[in-house]
């Protein structure tokens, strides 16, 4: 039976799940080739900056709250980013030392880290869906078409 909700209320009620290995790298693969973390043929991302709202394959809807759901990316696009731009200054100063260049990086670095959280937002995006749903196991309900409402009185 629909129930009608609150704008800003999850899409979703389920309850928090403690996933196993298998499961978490099955999303993690879906999310490092951008696909819907339910059925894996999807793709989530529609341009850089925008989602799909339903995955094609398996029609599940992205947006799992209709409250600004995808903020929480950011944290994982920061999470993502630093440590690659860290692990490739650090790999540039192994590679050049004892001859690093400082003058060079002292530029590098922060456009590095600038740079790899600009190209990665749209990645975080698809991480912060699979780790919902690899904890938040999608339902049905998720995968069906809103109900179409009539107006209640026609003029
Ligand atoms: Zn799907």
């Amino acid at each position: 039976m629909p129930t009608s909700r609150p704008k800003a209320h999850r899409t979703t009620e389920s309850a928090l799940d403690m996933p196993s290995m298998g499961r978490a790298l099955l999303l993690a693969s879906r999310a490092a080739r951008l696909r819907c973390p339910h059925c894996g043929k999807g793709r989530v991302l529609k341009s850089f900056n925008a989602v799909h709202d339903r995955c094609a394959g398996c029609n599940f809807r992205f947006n799992r709250s209709d409250d600004d759901y995808f903020s929480g990316a950011m944290f994982f696009g920061m999470m993502i980013g630093e440590t690659l731009a860290v692990l490739a200054i650090g790999a540039a100063i192994w590679a050049t030392y004892p001859n690093v260049p400082w003058s060079f990086l002292q530029y590098a670095i922060p456009v590095a880290l600038l740079g790899v959280m600009i190209i990665l937002f749209p990645v975080s995006r698809v991480v912060w869906l699979a780790i919902d749903v690899l904890l938040r196991p999608v339902e049905r309900s998720e995968l069906m078409d809103p109900v179409v409402r009539q107006p209640a009185s026609e003029p």
